[in-house]
Formats: structure tokens, C-alpha cells, sequence
């Protein structure tokens, strides 16, 4: 039986399914927002339920977005001749804080992991190559992070994307290696992308 009366126990238990919440940081979360005054929790809880309302993927390029397609792939001052493939989201807020990039991109949602039963099917793959196939690219470059499963899943895009016309490159090792591609800092991370190469 739970040391806490059933409410607190199961907001302790929903907070412990985030990423890298334990139990010790779930009862702290927990314990403050019952402290908390009312406003705040119900504003918490309708940013949560709001944020699940709105957000969707972009028909595009699969980057979480309230607006479709997102704001990139519909800007005009975007070159969307230029595509840069990341594996998550968040990648896209990193490459951006560069200030150095305008092309576009892809998300592919994960990157290749057979040990974890994750193929090119699960992930958002097949929609590149429909951006490819239609003519619309002139360049892709490959910034999925250059851990072991981020350059499998270079390789594999590199292996299948050069049966199509279209300039495949690489970011520069400037970002170390093993290590993910959202933990680089900002000048790191535009060096890797001036200094791409081609594959
Ligand atoms: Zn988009």
C-alpha cells in the first residue's frame, strides 16, 4: 500500500514516467505543486492539455508545429532547396540558435536502432524521399548526432538517398564523437554545418 492518500500517489506516479524523473524528484513535484496556490496547477494542467490539443507534426517536414506546414517550410525566406535531416525537434531549436542556417528540414523521429527494433520503416524516412523524388532538393545534409546510431542511420540515408540526384553532405566532426548532436553549443555546432562534407 502507498504511503500517500490515493491523489497524491497517482500524480507521484504519472510525474515518474518523465524522462529522468526518479521517485525522490516525482514527490517533490509532486508536494510542490499542492502547496501551490490553485491558479497555478489548473494553468499547468491546461498548458499540458493545450499543448497535447494543438501541436501536431508537419505534413512536410514532421517538425512539432501549431501551424501547417510549420513556420519554416512555409517562411519565403527560407531556402527550401537546402535540407537539413536531424533525428528529433529539438535539434532544429539547436541549429537555429546558430543564426547561420536558412534551409529547411526533416525530423525523422529517432534514429536507427536494430537492437531496439527501431528500422528505416519506424522512422520518418519515407517522406524524405518523397521531397527528393518530386525535384525540390538540391542538398541534404546529414546532422543526425555522431553517436553509433546517429552515423548508422547517416549511412543508411547516405547508401539510399545517392540512388537519387540530389548533393548528400555530412556536418564536420566538430561535434564530438559519441556524444549527442543537441549538447553542442552554438559555435560548435555552425562550424559542423559551414564544414560539411560531401558523402
Ligand atoms: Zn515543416
Amino acid at each position: 500500500m502507498s504511503r500517500y492518500a490515493e491523489p497524491m500517489a497517482r500524480l507521484i506516479e504519472e510525474l515518474k514516467k518523465l524522462p529522468g524523473v526518479g521517485t525522490k524528484s516525482a514527490q517533490r513535484f509532486a508536494f510542490h505543486l499542492l502547496r501551490a496556490p490553485d491558479d497555478e496547477a489548473e494553468a499547468m494542467a491546461a498548458a499540458l492539455l493545450h499543448m497535447k490539443e494543438s501541436l501536431r507534426l508537419c505534413s512536410v517536414c514532421n517538425n512539432i508545429t501549431d501551424v501547417d506546414p510549420c513556420v519554416y517550410c512555409s517562411s519565403e525566406t527560407r531556402n527550401r532547396r537546402l535540407v537539413c535531416v536531424v533525428e528529433e525537434p529539438t535539434t532544429i531549436a539547436s541549429v537555429e540558435r546558430t543564426r547561420g542556417y536558412n534551409g529547411v528540414y526533416h525530423v525523422l523521429h529517432g534514429t536507427l536502432s536494430p537492437l531496439h527494433g527501431v528500422g528505416p520503416d519506424q522512422l520518418r524516412t519515407k517522406s524524405l524521399f518523397v521531397r527528393i523524388e518530386a525535384a525540390e532538393v538540391d542538398e541534404v545534409i546529414l546532422a543526425t548526432s555522431p553517436t553509433l546510431e546517429g552515423e548508422a542511420t547517416a549511412d543508411w540515408l547516405a547508401t539510399n538517398l545517392r540512388l537519387h540526384t540530389v548533393k548528400i553532405t555530412r556536418i564536420a566532426t566538430g561535434v564530438p564523437a559519441g556524444s549527442d548532436i543537441d549538447y553542442a553549443d552554438e559555435v560548435t555546432l555552425s562550424k559542423a554545418i559551414e564544414g560539411r562534407h560531401s558523402i
